[in-house]
């Protein structure tokens, strides 16, 4: 037996007026994904836990097995891990962004005007910096997207118990880093970043790229804001636990992070963007030929999510529509005798809001074994009627193992 998992993001909503009091999982097209439903068990799924709104980083933490509260510190890490950076048990990561500071430190844009031509140049100049103070520490930095980058401190005494240096708003100084805790590491640490911020500066500012930047009239990337910063947790990879070869089938940076963070392949699709405008048919084809060679694929589609934070209901629909075509491929390519589907989203993303909301997602997971509950059509509100009842993020994974006979058992 196989399993495929495949995890629209942001996929579930709330019922919206202009869809009639529907969601828009109930107004798309999507014969095939309704077709895994009529083969399928199915349920509702609290990715953390009732209520709690998840990140798309703690929600697949959940879904691949493991408890958020316990192994998740912070966001930093996963953004270098997506960005293709190899982390180390230790290393503290950040999140960061070049934003346009004044003299003073004063954020003028916390974006340097968003869509920065010469960014990855301007992330090479500051790569690899020593500072006089810390010679021991490397400092790895890597532009990743838009005005976006990722941070690594390696080194030994470094902590990630420290504040954001971006304070989330324009027209105040950068932040200064401050322990948040009383160890001599934190303190440390902290000190270190308020040097590497005025380094950061003084390298950006001189940079050919900011005389460009001025020249054309634009807002000089002449600073980093950093925030999120966290530490790998010690995890057993899936691939452990459960004795399988698994592989992640996520052009998305974050989600690739943490997929590769619990042990599974990863593999590039030509044509998979993690955009609404993905190449579906692309990932599908990709997922089939490289099933025997697996246990378990997971197929992530992310723009059901962007569509939903910029609030385009047509747009989402297009997205769901597209997850049908990929669920009909696999259909069409694979046998549930032999394989395990699973369809489920990481959360809820509220096109009324825009944002991430903790509303429990539907789930199907259709193949040999499963007791099929006369549910027909796959969304939040049908989903809740199915034999799976309502579950947790973290139940699935080992539900999806026990099908494949991979879950050891528990007593004599
Ligand atoms: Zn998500
Ligand atoms: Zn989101």
């Amino acid at each position: 037996m196989k399993c495929i998992l495949i995890i629209g993001d942001g996929m579930a909503d709330r019922p919206i007026k202009e869809l009639n009091w529907k969601t828009p999982l109930q107004v798309a097209t999507k014969d095939a994904i309704d077709e895994l439903t009529r083969r399928g068990v199915c349920g509702i799924m609290d990715p953390i836990s009732p209520g709690i709104p998840p990140g798309s980083d703690t929600a697949h933490l959940a879904i691949f097995g493991y408890d958020p509260t316990k192994v998740y510190n912070g966001r930093g890490v996963f953004e270098a891990l997506g960005a293709g950076m190899k982390v180390l048990l230790g290393d503290v990561g950040f999140r960061c962004n070049f934003a346009t500071v004044d003299d003073n430190m004063v954020i003028l844009d916390r974006r340097a005007g968003r869509n920065i031509e010469g960014a990855r140049e301007l992330g090479e100049a500051l790569n690899g910096i020593k500072l006089k103070d810390y010679p021991d520490v490397q400092v790895i930095f890597e532009h990743t997207t838009e005005h976006r980058c990722a941070m690594i401190l390696r080194g030994k005494g470094l902590s990630h118990k420290v504040s954001d240096s971006d304070p989330d708003t324009a027209g105040v100084r950068i932040y200064d880093v401050k322990s948040l805790d009383d160890s001599p590491e934190a303190a440390r640490t902290a000190a270190l970043l308020n040097e590497l911020t005025k380094r950061f500066h003084e390298i950006l500012r001189k940079h050919p790229i900011n005389f460009i930047r001025k020249t054309n009239g634009l807002p000089q990337a002449n600073a980093v804001l950093m925030r999120g910063a966290s530490t790998l947790p010690h995890v057993k990879p899936i691939t452990e636990i459960y004795g399988i070869k698994a592989l992640a089938v996520v052009p998305n940076a974050l989600v690739k992070g943490i997929a590769s963070f619990v042990g599974m392949d990863q593999i590039a699709v030509l044509g998979a963007t993690g955009t609404v405008d993905t190449d579906i048919v692309a990932k599908a084809k990709a997922t089939i030929e490289n099933l025997s060679k697996y246990d378990f694929i997971f197929v992530h589609v992310k723009g059901s999510d962007n569509a939903s934070h910029d609030g385009n209901i047509q747009q989402k629909i297009e997205m769901i529509e597209k997850i049908d075509k990929l669920v009909r491929y696999i259909l069409d390519h694979v046998s549930l005798d032999e394989t395990i589907v699973a369809l489920t989203a990481d959360h809820t993303t509220c096109l009324g809001t825009r944002e991430h909301a903790g509303d429990p997602v539907p789930v199907v997971i259709a193949g040999m074994g499963v007791r099929k509950d006369g549910v027909k059509a796959f969304s939040e509100i049908d989903c809740a009627h199915g034999g799976l009842c309502r579950i947790r993020g973290a139940d699935l994974m080992p539900i999806l193992m026990n099908y494949l006979g991979k879950c050891q058992k528990f007593g004599e």
